[in-house]
């Protein structure tokens, strides 16, 4: 069912003018690749949580053979190829048939990177995805859903989704010793509407009931769209409405992981969420030498390499830092979240990178990890589409600066392009100058107020 996807580029091919053929705000998927700057990209969600070495190399040598090399990783964990041309696209999707590569389509159902290996997690999520991604697929009459709308069923554990947004969302919460799922909509698990908590043979009615809601409300319809009141009423579950206090805030990926009896977890960061085919093949080929069988995808434009010993764990870490990943929780770089910027993106309005590299140099007060620097080529916010402490993105009349907001909202103040270096660094200054003992940055430009952040990139 899911390798449909690789046929399916082939019968669809762009137009001869590059017009590509997807909705807006749709995915791009092999079926529908997305023009960007630097040719066609396509985002492919592994239907397991992770790809086997094998199966990464193929990728990455389908990346180099059919595109221009470039693969990241996404905010959500998604795996993207870039630089693809409209004859090669049909190549990659037979490269990743010919391979038994299961690639997802159709409704996102997210699940922890670490779930089914994480011994902290209350549940393994993965055979309840696998039967609601094949109970969508089996519904008649077809639900027609939005493009974007996304379900996470989150066991818990270690490196939970609770800060993952999402239209439908169900959370695993103990009850005695049984394990009911505490279904929401529209947000995050701090922020989701409760809806029901259900035992796991209600789960899958339920969420159907849910999506015919939004395919009835129309073929763009978000979980925000939906009715909470109405469907607490019709979704009974005979289990009171739990309401749990939310997880703390998961860890960043990048490090390395505890795991118990599930043994070290490596994780490693992408620099600004891209690596290319040679550099991830040579991770591979080291990491296969000490005992790794398999490289999960995970929010934040990270790789999970479990299955390590102890006593290799420190060699992979080295080599992965060899080969430009990013190892240390640490590394400043790991608290923004970058785009693929100008030269990559055609809608970039903002050399992303190079900013990043700016804010790196001049102003590290910024990245202790206290909040998250977002820079976005434009308004649409790929990299980052909830709120960030700070915000600079790309606009026609200049850098747009958003304090505690997305990448669409309005902007605080504008930044000219000719004097983005001393903003950045009357921002750092800013909070150097400012900063208590102990204080954090956010909480030190939480107490300064958005005026403050506002007229020190105003300033001269
Ligand atoms: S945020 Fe804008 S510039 Fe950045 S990748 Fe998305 S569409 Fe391109």
């Amino acid at each position: 069912m899911e390798r449909k996807a690789a046929h399916l580029a082939m019968e669809r091919q762009p137009t001869g003018n590059g017009a590509m053929d997807m909705r807006r705000g749709a995915c791009p998927t092999l079926a529908a690749p997305m023009q960007t700057g630097d040719g066609l990209l396509v985002r492919l969600r592994p239907v397991r949580p992770g790809f086997s070495l094998s199966e990464i190399v193929v990728l990455a040598t389908a990346a180099r053979r059919f595109g221009n090399g470039i693969l990241e990783v996404t905010a959500r964990g998604n795996l993207q190829i870039r630089g693809l041309f409209p004859e090669t696209v049909p190549s990659l999707a037979a490269a990743i048939a010919d391979a038994g590569i299961e690639i997802s389509e159709g409704v996102a159902v997210e699940t922890p990177p670490l779930a089914g290996i994480d011994p902290t997690e209350l549940a393994d999520p993965l055979a309840l995805a696998a039967d609601l991604r094949a109970a969508i697929i089996a519904h008649r009459p077809r639900l027609v859903l939005a493009p974007k709308l996304s379900i996470v069923i989150d066991g818990g554990g270690r490196l939970h989704l609770g800060e993952t947004s999402a239209d439908i969302r169900l959370r695993a919460v103990r009850d005695g010793a049984a394990i009911l799922w505490l279904l929401g909509i529209a947000g995050t698990d701090r922020t989701a509407k409760p809806i029901a908590t259900l035992t796991p043979d209600d789960v899958i009615p339920a969420v159907l009931d849910v999506l015919a809601d939004l395919a009835r409300l129309g073929c763009d319809a978000r979980g925000r769209d939906l009715q909470a009141e109405s469907l607490i009423e019709t979704i009974a579950s005979g289990h009171a409405l739990r309401h749990p206090a939310p997880a703390d805030i998961a860890p960043l990926p990048v490090g390395i992981h505890d795991c118990g009896r599930g043994g070290p977890i490596l994780g490693l960061g992408l620099a600004f969420g891209q690596t290319d085919a040679e550099k991830l093949i040579a991770l591979v080929v080291d990491l296969e030498r000490l005992g790794a069988r398999e490289i999960r995808l995970a929010p934040g434009h990270a790789l999970l390499v479990p299955g390590l010993r102890d006593a290799d764990v420190a060699k992979a870490q080295a080599a992965a830092f060899a080969h430009g990943f990013r190892i240390s929780p640490d590394d400043p770089g790991n608290h923004i979240a970058v785009c693929a910027g100008t030269g990559a993106c055609a809608s970039a309005l903002l050399d992303t990178k190079a900013a990043a590299r700016l804010f790196i140099e001049t102003a590290p007060e910024l990245l202790d990890g206290s909040l998250t620097l977002h820079l976005s080529g434009c308004a649409k916010g790929c990299a980052k589409p909830s709120a960030a402490t700070l915000t600079i993105l790309g606009a026609p009349l200049g850098y747009g600066l958003v304090v505690n907001g997305p990448a669409s909202a309005a902007p605080n103040a504008y930044i000219d392009q000719k004097t983005i270096q001393t903003a950045v660094a009357r921002l750092g200054a800013l909070v150097r100058h400012n900063k208590h003992a102990g204080e954090s940055a956010r909480s030190c430009l939480t107490r300064l107020g958005t005026d403050a952040t506002i007229a020190a990139v105003q300033q001269g």
